[in-house]
Protein backbone atom coordinates (compact mmCIF):
# COMPACT_ATOMS: atom_id res chain seq x y z
CA UNK A 1 0.00 0.00 0.00
CA UNK A 2 1.35 3.95 -0.60
CA UNK A 3 2.95 5.12 2.56
CA UNK A 4 1.74 8.45 3.75
CA UNK A 5 4.39 10.82 3.79
CA UNK A 6 5.19 13.88 5.91
CA UNK A 7 7.17 16.97 5.52
CA UNK A 8 7.63 20.83 6.98
CA UNK A 9 6.92 22.69 3.55
CA UNK A 10 8.22 26.20 5.37
CA UNK A 11 11.86 26.56 5.35
CA UNK A 12 14.00 25.79 8.29
CA UNK A 13 13.86 28.93 10.44
CA UNK A 14 12.49 30.94 12.64
CA UNK A 15 8.61 32.52 11.47
CA UNK A 16 5.26 33.20 12.34
CA UNK A 17 3.71 30.29 10.91
CA UNK A 18 5.15 26.76 10.00
CA UNK A 19 3.39 24.24 7.45
CA UNK A 20 3.57 20.52 8.29
CA UNK A 21 2.19 18.57 5.33
CA UNK A 22 1.21 14.99 4.89
CA UNK A 23 0.02 13.21 2.20
CA UNK A 24 -1.20 9.10 1.59
CA UNK A 25 -3.69 7.28 2.25
CA UNK A 26 -3.74 7.75 6.27
CA UNK A 27 -3.56 11.53 6.12
CA UNK A 28 -6.80 12.17 8.08
CA UNK A 29 -6.06 9.15 10.29
CA UNK A 30 -2.64 10.42 11.32
CA UNK A 31 -3.84 13.77 11.86
CA UNK A 32 -6.80 12.75 14.56
CA UNK A 33 -3.64 10.75 16.26
CA UNK A 34 -1.65 14.11 17.18
CA UNK A 35 -4.32 16.93 16.60
CA UNK A 36 -7.20 17.65 19.36
CA UNK A 37 -9.95 20.29 18.01
CA UNK A 38 -11.18 22.54 20.13
CA UNK A 39 -14.40 21.81 19.88
CA UNK A 40 -15.48 17.68 18.98
CA UNK A 41 -16.19 18.04 14.76
CA UNK A 42 -16.90 15.93 11.72
CA UNK A 43 -13.67 16.94 8.95
CA UNK A 44 -14.96 18.48 5.89
CA UNK A 45 -12.63 18.64 3.31
CA UNK A 46 -10.80 22.27 2.76
CA UNK A 47 -12.24 23.43 5.80
CA UNK A 48 -9.93 24.70 8.53
CA UNK A 49 -10.18 23.15 12.20
CA UNK A 50 -9.36 24.82 15.15
CA UNK A 51 -7.08 23.10 17.92
CA UNK A 52 -4.07 21.77 19.55
CA UNK A 53 -0.76 19.43 19.32
CA UNK A 54 0.51 18.21 21.84
CA UNK A 55 4.01 16.54 23.34
CA UNK A 56 6.12 16.17 26.17
CA UNK A 57 3.47 18.55 28.55
CA UNK A 58 3.80 21.54 25.73
CA UNK A 59 0.94 22.37 23.65
CA UNK A 60 0.69 24.74 20.01
CA UNK A 61 -2.54 26.42 19.44
CA UNK A 62 -2.59 25.16 15.59
CA UNK A 63 -5.20 24.85 12.22
CA UNK A 64 -5.39 21.71 10.52
CA UNK A 65 -7.04 21.02 6.75
CA UNK A 66 -7.96 18.25 4.79
CA UNK A 67 -7.76 18.02 1.20
CA UNK A 68 -9.67 14.81 0.19
CA UNK A 69 -8.16 12.89 -2.76
CA UNK A 70 -8.01 13.60 -5.41
CA UNK A 71 -9.02 17.39 -4.80
CA UNK A 72 -5.58 17.63 -3.58
CA UNK A 73 -1.90 19.35 -4.74
CA UNK A 74 -0.57 15.12 -4.88
CA UNK A 75 -3.58 13.53 -5.74
CA UNK A 76 -3.50 11.79 -3.14
CA UNK A 77 -5.30 12.78 1.32
CA UNK A 78 -3.66 15.65 1.91
CA UNK A 79 -3.32 17.57 5.22
CA UNK A 80 -1.89 20.37 6.19
CA UNK A 81 -1.09 21.98 9.33
CA UNK A 82 -0.49 25.53 10.30
CA UNK A 83 1.17 25.76 13.55
CA UNK A 84 3.80 28.75 15.26
CA UNK A 85 6.98 28.80 12.89
CA UNK A 86 9.11 27.62 15.44
CA UNK A 87 12.36 24.84 14.33
CA UNK A 88 11.52 22.46 17.22
CA UNK A 89 7.96 23.01 17.61
CA UNK A 90 7.95 21.53 13.76
CA UNK A 91 10.44 19.32 14.22
CA UNK A 92 8.85 17.02 17.56
CA UNK A 93 5.20 17.54 15.18
CA UNK A 94 6.86 15.65 12.71
CA UNK A 95 8.20 13.21 14.90
CA UNK A 96 5.17 12.48 16.48
CA UNK A 97 3.94 12.07 12.95
CA UNK A 98 6.71 9.31 12.39
CA UNK A 99 5.62 7.86 15.72
CA UNK A 100 2.19 7.16 14.72
CA UNK A 101 2.90 5.95 11.60
CA UNK A 102 3.71 8.53 8.48
CA UNK A 103 7.17 7.85 6.22
CA UNK A 104 9.62 11.08 5.99
CA UNK A 105 9.25 12.27 2.36
CA UNK A 106 12.31 12.34 0.17
CA UNK A 107 12.76 15.51 -1.49
CA UNK A 108 10.33 16.67 -4.18
CA UNK A 109 8.16 13.22 -3.19
CA UNK A 110 5.16 15.67 -2.91
CA UNK A 111 5.19 17.06 -6.57
CA UNK A 112 6.37 13.17 -7.57
CA UNK A 113 3.20 11.99 -6.36
CA UNK A 114 1.33 14.58 -7.97
CA UNK A 115 3.18 13.72 -11.37
CA UNK A 116 2.45 10.23 -11.05
CA UNK A 117 -1.44 10.47 -10.01
CA UNK A 118 -1.85 12.60 -13.01
CA UNK A 119 -1.92 15.99 -11.51
CA UNK A 120 0.44 17.69 -13.86
CA UNK A 121 3.36 17.10 -16.14
CA UNK A 122 7.31 16.68 -15.01
CA UNK A 123 7.38 20.60 -17.19
CA UNK A 124 4.78 21.60 -14.92
CA UNK A 125 6.57 20.18 -11.59
CA UNK A 126 9.76 21.84 -13.11
CA UNK A 127 8.33 24.78 -13.73
CA UNK A 128 6.46 25.22 -10.10
CA UNK A 129 9.82 25.07 -8.58
CA UNK A 130 11.80 27.48 -10.95
CA UNK A 131 8.33 29.75 -9.85
CA UNK A 132 9.79 28.87 -6.32
CA UNK A 133 13.31 29.53 -6.57
CA UNK A 134 12.31 32.92 -8.97
CA UNK A 135 13.96 36.59 -7.94
CA UNK A 136 13.20 38.55 -11.04
CA UNK A 137 9.39 39.10 -12.02
CA UNK A 138 10.34 37.97 -16.10
CA UNK A 139 11.41 34.88 -14.13
CA UNK A 140 8.14 34.05 -12.58
CA UNK A 141 6.44 34.81 -15.73
CA UNK A 142 8.49 32.20 -17.91
CA UNK A 143 8.25 29.94 -14.85
CA UNK A 144 4.49 30.34 -14.20
CA UNK A 145 3.46 29.85 -17.98
CA UNK A 146 5.31 26.40 -17.54
CA UNK A 147 3.77 25.78 -14.36
CA UNK A 148 0.30 26.18 -15.91
CA UNK A 149 1.22 23.72 -18.99
CA UNK A 150 2.77 25.76 -21.50
CA UNK A 151 5.54 23.93 -22.50
CA UNK A 152 3.53 20.69 -22.05
CA UNK A 153 1.06 21.88 -24.63
CA UNK A 154 3.37 23.01 -27.37
CA UNK A 155 5.65 20.07 -26.88
CA UNK A 156 2.51 17.57 -27.34
CA UNK A 157 1.52 19.67 -29.95
CA UNK A 158 5.29 18.70 -31.70
CA UNK A 159 4.80 15.40 -30.88
CA UNK A 160 1.42 14.97 -32.86
CA UNK A 161 2.89 16.64 -35.84
CA UNK A 162 5.79 13.28 -35.58
CA UNK A 163 2.75 10.79 -35.06
CA UNK A 164 1.41 12.22 -38.66
CA UNK A 165 4.79 11.39 -40.51
CA UNK A 166 4.97 7.67 -38.22
CA UNK A 167 1.54 7.08 -39.60
CA UNK A 168 2.42 7.92 -43.41
CA UNK A 169 5.35 6.11 -42.74
CA UNK A 170 3.51 3.27 -41.76
CA UNK A 171 0.81 3.26 -44.28
CA UNK A 172 3.10 3.15 -46.89
CA UNK A 173 4.89 0.29 -45.40
CA UNK A 174 1.39 -1.70 -45.38
CA UNK A 175 0.85 -0.40 -48.79
CA UNK A 176 4.08 0.31 -50.46
CA UNK A 177 2.78 0.19 -54.33
CA UNK A 178 0.13 2.89 -53.64
CA UNK A 179 1.71 5.39 -50.39
CA UNK A 180 5.53 5.03 -50.60
CA UNK A 181 5.73 7.89 -53.04
CA UNK A 182 3.13 9.78 -51.39
CA UNK A 183 4.58 9.16 -48.29
CA UNK A 184 7.77 10.27 -48.91
CA UNK A 185 6.76 13.61 -50.90
CA UNK A 186 4.85 14.11 -47.00
CA UNK A 187 8.02 13.54 -44.83
CA UNK A 188 9.90 15.64 -47.52
CA UNK A 189 7.73 18.84 -46.90
CA UNK A 190 6.41 18.44 -43.63
CA UNK A 191 9.73 17.43 -41.50
CA UNK A 192 11.31 20.23 -42.18
CA UNK A 193 8.66 22.42 -40.66
CA UNK A 194 8.86 20.18 -37.91
CA UNK A 195 12.55 20.55 -37.53
CA UNK A 196 11.93 24.34 -37.22
CA UNK A 197 9.77 24.82 -34.71
CA UNK A 198 11.77 22.12 -32.50
CA UNK A 199 14.68 24.52 -33.14
CA UNK A 200 12.89 27.82 -32.73
CA UNK A 201 11.77 26.55 -29.54
CA UNK A 202 15.72 25.33 -28.67
CA UNK A 203 16.98 28.66 -29.42
CA UNK A 204 14.62 30.88 -27.03
CA UNK A 205 17.36 28.57 -24.06
CA UNK A 206 19.67 31.70 -25.27
CA UNK A 207 17.41 34.25 -23.78
CA UNK A 208 15.48 31.76 -20.82
CA UNK A 209 18.71 31.05 -19.67
CA UNK A 210 19.22 34.33 -19.18
CA UNK A 211 16.39 34.91 -17.39
CA UNK A 212 16.67 32.22 -15.16
CA UNK A 213 20.23 32.93 -14.44
CA UNK A 214 20.50 36.40 -14.77
CA UNK A 215 22.81 37.97 -17.30
CA UNK A 216 26.56 38.28 -16.09
CA UNK A 217 28.23 41.53 -16.50
CA UNK A 218 31.68 42.10 -15.60
CA UNK A 219 33.48 45.11 -14.90
CA UNK A 220 37.02 45.51 -16.37
CA UNK A 221 39.49 48.02 -16.35
CA UNK A 222 42.87 49.32 -14.74
CA UNK A 223 43.34 50.76 -11.64
CA UNK A 224 41.13 53.52 -10.86
CA UNK A 225 39.29 54.15 -13.19
CA UNK A 226 35.86 54.05 -11.00
CA UNK A 227 34.90 50.41 -11.06
CA UNK A 228 33.91 50.03 -8.02
CA UNK A 229 32.15 52.92 -8.00
CA UNK A 230 30.52 52.28 -11.71
CA UNK A 231 29.19 48.57 -9.49
CA UNK A 232 27.85 50.59 -6.35
CA UNK A 233 25.89 52.63 -8.97
CA UNK A 234 24.19 49.92 -11.04
CA UNK A 235 23.02 48.24 -7.72
CA UNK A 236 22.15 51.05 -6.06
CA UNK A 237 24.09 50.91 -2.66
CA UNK A 238 27.75 51.01 -1.28
CA UNK A 239 28.59 47.82 -2.31
CA UNK A 240 32.33 47.70 -3.09
CA UNK A 241 35.15 49.88 -1.29
CA UNK A 242 36.25 52.91 -3.26
CA UNK A 243 39.24 54.92 -2.43
CA UNK A 244 41.75 56.31 -4.59
CA UNK A 245 44.08 53.97 -3.91
CA UNK A 246 44.78 52.00 -7.23
CA UNK A 247 44.53 47.88 -6.26
CA UNK A 248 41.76 48.04 -3.55
CA UNK A 249 39.53 45.50 -5.69
CA UNK A 250 42.01 42.63 -5.44
CA UNK A 251 39.29 39.72 -5.70
CA UNK A 252 36.52 39.58 -7.72
CA UNK A 253 33.13 41.06 -6.33
CA UNK A 254 29.44 39.88 -7.44
CA UNK A 255 26.21 42.13 -7.03
CA UNK A 256 22.90 41.97 -8.69
CA UNK A 257 20.29 44.40 -9.81
CA UNK A 258 17.06 44.22 -11.21
CA UNK A 259 16.51 46.41 -15.17
CA UNK A 260 12.95 45.94 -17.03
CA UNK A 261 12.14 43.01 -15.12
CA UNK A 262 15.38 40.60 -15.88
CA UNK A 263 18.36 39.71 -13.54
CA UNK A 264 22.00 40.96 -14.06
CA UNK A 265 24.76 39.89 -11.90
CA UNK A 266 27.85 42.42 -12.15
CA UNK A 267 31.51 41.42 -11.57
CA UNK A 268 33.49 43.94 -10.39
CA UNK A 269 36.89 42.55 -11.26
CA UNK A 270 40.43 43.39 -9.90
CA UNK A 271 42.25 46.27 -11.66
CA UNK A 272 44.46 45.37 -14.94
CA UNK A 273 48.05 46.09 -14.88
CA UNK A 274 51.12 44.57 -14.43
CA UNK A 275 51.17 43.71 -10.86
CA UNK A 276 54.22 41.59 -8.60
CA UNK A 277 52.28 41.32 -5.59
CA UNK A 278 50.67 37.57 -5.05
CA UNK A 279 47.07 38.56 -4.30
CA UNK A 280 46.32 41.12 -6.94
CA UNK A 281 48.15 38.65 -9.42
CA UNK A 282 45.59 35.77 -8.86
CA UNK A 283 42.59 38.68 -8.38
CA UNK A 284 44.06 39.78 -12.32
CA UNK A 285 43.65 35.89 -13.30
CA UNK A 286 39.97 36.00 -11.99
CA UNK A 287 39.40 38.79 -13.89
CA UNK A 288 40.29 37.27 -17.31
CA UNK A 289 38.24 34.51 -16.35
CA UNK A 290 35.15 36.54 -15.49
CA UNK A 291 35.49 38.62 -19.03
CA UNK A 292 35.47 34.89 -20.97
CA UNK A 293 32.66 33.84 -18.73
CA UNK A 294 30.55 37.21 -19.08
CA UNK A 295 27.66 37.87 -21.58
CA UNK A 296 28.65 41.42 -21.49
CA UNK A 297 31.45 43.53 -20.64
CA UNK A 298 32.01 47.01 -19.68
CA UNK A 299 35.53 48.25 -20.45
CA UNK A 300 35.64 51.09 -17.92
CA UNK A 301 38.14 54.20 -18.98
CA UNK A 302 39.07 56.90 -16.82
CA UNK A 303 38.17 60.29 -18.44
CA UNK A 304 40.69 62.20 -16.27
CA UNK A 305 43.72 60.05 -18.04
CA UNK A 306 44.62 59.86 -21.91
CA UNK A 307 42.97 56.79 -23.43
CA UNK A 308 46.31 55.63 -24.56
CA UNK A 309 47.44 54.33 -20.76
CA UNK A 310 44.34 52.24 -20.94
CA UNK A 311 44.63 50.34 -24.27
CA UNK A 312 46.48 47.06 -23.38
CA UNK A 313 42.79 46.43 -21.81
CA UNK A 314 41.59 45.39 -25.07
CA UNK A 315 43.76 42.62 -25.76
CA UNK A 316 41.57 40.37 -23.56
CA UNK A 317 38.99 38.29 -25.74
CA UNK A 318 35.67 39.31 -24.96
CA UNK A 319 32.85 38.58 -27.24
CA UNK A 320 30.38 41.29 -26.35
CA UNK A 321 31.31 44.04 -24.79
CA UNK A 322 30.74 48.71 -24.83
CA UNK A 323 33.80 50.98 -24.38
CA UNK A 324 32.49 53.27 -21.36
CA UNK A 325 34.13 56.46 -20.35
CA UNK A 326 33.92 57.42 -16.83
CA UNK A 327 34.65 60.68 -14.46
CA UNK A 328 32.98 62.86 -17.28
CA UNK A 329 32.33 65.50 -14.47
CA UNK A 330 36.18 65.99 -14.42
CA UNK A 331 38.06 68.25 -17.32
CA UNK A 332 38.09 65.81 -20.93
CA UNK A 333 41.43 64.40 -21.58
CA UNK A 334 39.84 62.05 -24.24
CA UNK A 335 37.79 62.48 -27.63
CA UNK A 336 34.70 61.49 -25.83
CA UNK A 337 33.00 60.48 -29.46
CA UNK A 338 35.47 56.96 -29.23
CA UNK A 339 33.30 55.81 -26.47
CA UNK A 340 29.99 53.74 -26.87
CA UNK A 341 28.79 55.76 -23.70
CA UNK A 342 29.96 58.44 -21.32
CA UNK A 343 29.43 58.81 -17.66
CA UNK A 344 29.94 59.92 -14.02
CA UNK A 345 29.47 57.47 -11.74
CA UNK A 346 30.16 60.03 -9.03
CA UNK A 347 27.32 62.17 -10.00
CA UNK A 348 25.09 59.53 -10.84
CA UNK A 349 24.90 60.56 -15.00
CA UNK A 350 24.14 58.48 -17.30
CA UNK A 351 23.85 55.25 -15.39
CA UNK A 352 20.26 54.65 -16.54
CA UNK A 353 21.54 54.68 -20.20
CA UNK A 354 24.49 52.04 -19.23
CA UNK A 355 21.85 49.87 -17.92
CA UNK A 356 19.74 50.27 -21.27
CA UNK A 357 22.77 49.44 -23.13
CA UNK A 358 23.82 46.50 -21.64
CA UNK A 359 20.16 45.30 -21.67
CA UNK A 360 20.12 46.38 -25.69
CA UNK A 361 23.19 44.27 -26.48
CA UNK A 362 22.32 41.15 -24.19
CA UNK A 363 18.50 40.25 -24.46
CA UNK A 364 17.22 39.51 -28.05
CA UNK A 365 14.02 41.31 -27.66
CA UNK A 366 12.36 38.86 -30.45
CA UNK A 367 12.95 35.42 -28.22
CA UNK A 368 11.78 37.79 -25.35
CA UNK A 369 8.47 38.03 -26.66
CA UNK A 370 8.07 34.01 -27.80
CA UNK A 371 5.27 32.54 -25.91
CA UNK A 372 6.99 29.45 -24.57
CA UNK A 373 10.85 29.95 -23.71
CA UNK A 374 13.06 27.06 -22.53
CA UNK A 375 14.99 27.81 -19.44
CA UNK A 376 16.11 24.40 -18.42
CA UNK A 377 18.89 22.89 -20.19
CA UNK A 378 17.47 19.18 -19.68
CA UNK A 379 14.57 20.36 -22.17
CA UNK A 380 17.14 22.12 -24.34
CA UNK A 381 19.59 18.90 -24.42
CA UNK A 382 16.28 16.63 -25.73
CA UNK A 383 14.82 19.43 -27.81
CA UNK A 384 18.16 19.27 -29.53
CA UNK A 385 18.79 15.56 -29.53
CA UNK A 386 14.83 15.10 -31.23
CA UNK A 387 15.58 17.73 -34.36
CA UNK A 388 19.20 16.01 -35.07
CA UNK A 389 16.79 12.63 -35.40
CA UNK A 390 14.26 14.08 -37.33
CA UNK A 391 17.31 16.30 -39.74
CA UNK A 392 19.06 12.63 -40.21
CA UNK A 393 15.65 11.09 -41.50
CA UNK A 394 15.20 13.95 -43.85
CA UNK A 395 18.42 13.61 -44.64
CA UNK A 396 18.25 9.47 -45.23
CA UNK A 397 14.66 9.85 -47.36
CA UNK A 398 16.40 9.08 -50.84
CA UNK A 399 18.57 6.33 -49.96
CA UNK A 400 17.35 4.28 -46.94
CA UNK A 401 14.06 2.46 -47.27
CA UNK A 402 10.80 3.84 -45.02
CA UNK A 403 11.02 1.11 -42.40
CA UNK A 404 14.73 2.26 -41.53
CA UNK A 405 13.28 5.81 -41.53
CA UNK A 406 10.84 5.22 -39.06
CA UNK A 407 13.64 4.76 -36.29
CA UNK A 408 14.76 8.47 -35.96
CA UNK A 409 10.90 9.67 -36.38
CA UNK A 410 9.59 7.50 -33.35
CA UNK A 411 13.21 8.17 -31.80
CA UNK A 412 12.27 12.29 -31.47
CA UNK A 413 8.96 11.64 -30.49
CA UNK A 414 10.30 9.62 -27.58
CA UNK A 415 12.58 12.33 -26.89
CA UNK A 416 10.34 14.90 -26.46
CA UNK A 417 7.77 12.72 -24.25
CA UNK A 418 10.96 12.81 -22.14
CA UNK A 419 10.69 16.21 -21.77
CA UNK A 420 6.80 16.16 -20.47
CA UNK A 421 8.32 12.79 -18.58
CA UNK A 422 5.52 10.24 -20.81
CA UNK A 423 8.10 8.33 -21.89
CA UNK A 424 10.69 8.91 -19.19
CA UNK A 425 11.80 5.87 -17.21
CA UNK A 426 11.48 5.89 -13.10
CA UNK A 427 15.55 6.64 -13.01
CA UNK A 428 14.67 9.49 -15.13
CA UNK A 429 12.04 10.84 -13.22
CA UNK A 430 13.88 10.08 -9.84
CA UNK A 431 16.62 11.90 -10.59
CA UNK A 432 14.62 15.15 -11.84
CA UNK A 433 12.88 15.25 -8.35
CA UNK A 434 15.79 14.35 -6.46
CA UNK A 435 16.95 18.44 -6.99
CA UNK A 436 13.66 19.37 -5.58
CA UNK A 437 13.95 20.60 -2.36
CA UNK A 438 12.70 18.91 0.71
CA UNK A 439 8.72 19.32 1.23
CA UNK A 440 8.23 20.18 -2.35
P1 LIG B 1 38.39 51.12 -9.22
O1 LIG B 1 39.75 50.94 -8.66
O2 LIG B 1 38.40 51.06 -10.72
O3 LIG B 1 37.37 50.19 -8.63
O4 LIG B 1 37.95 52.62 -8.87
P2 LIG B 1 37.07 53.18 -7.65
O5 LIG B 1 35.62 52.99 -7.92
O6 LIG B 1 37.63 52.66 -6.37
O7 LIG B 1 37.37 54.71 -7.81
C1 LIG B 1 38.69 55.26 -7.79
C2 LIG B 1 38.60 56.73 -7.47
O8 LIG B 1 37.93 57.41 -8.51
C3 LIG B 1 37.82 57.04 -6.18
O9 LIG B 1 38.46 58.11 -5.50
C4 LIG B 1 36.46 57.48 -6.69
O10 LIG B 1 35.78 58.35 -5.82
C5 LIG B 1 36.82 58.15 -7.99
N1 LIG B 1 35.74 58.13 -8.97
C6 LIG B 1 35.02 57.07 -9.39
N2 LIG B 1 34.12 57.44 -10.32
C7 LIG B 1 34.23 58.77 -10.46
C8 LIG B 1 33.57 59.77 -11.28
O11 LIG B 1 32.64 59.50 -12.05
N3 LIG B 1 34.02 61.04 -11.17
C9 LIG B 1 35.04 61.40 -10.34
N4 LIG B 1 35.40 62.67 -10.30
N5 LIG B 1 35.66 60.50 -9.56
C10 LIG B 1 35.28 59.23 -9.62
Amino acid sequence: METTIVAIATPIGVGGVGVIRLSGPNSLDLLKKIFTPAKPCEYVPRKMVFGNVEFNGVSDDCLAVWFKAPNSFTGEDVVEIQMHGGVKLLEETVKKLLEVGATMAQPGEFSKRAVMNGKMDITQAEGLIDMIYADSIKEMQVAGSQMRGKLYDRIKEIQNQIKDEIAHIEVALDFPEHEETFAEEKLKSELPIIIEEIDKLCNTTEVGTKIKNGVNVCLVGAPNVGKSSVLNALVGYDRAIVTNIAGTTRDTINEGYTYKNIKFNVTDTAGLRESDDIVEKEGIKRSIKSIEESDFVIFLYDNAKKQAENDEILTYNAQNFATVLNKIDLKSQNDTKKFDLCISAKEGVGIEELKELIYKKTINQSLLSEKVIITNLRHEKLLKEASQNLKKALNDLDTISLDCISVPVLRAWELLGEITGETANDSIIDAIFSKFCLGK
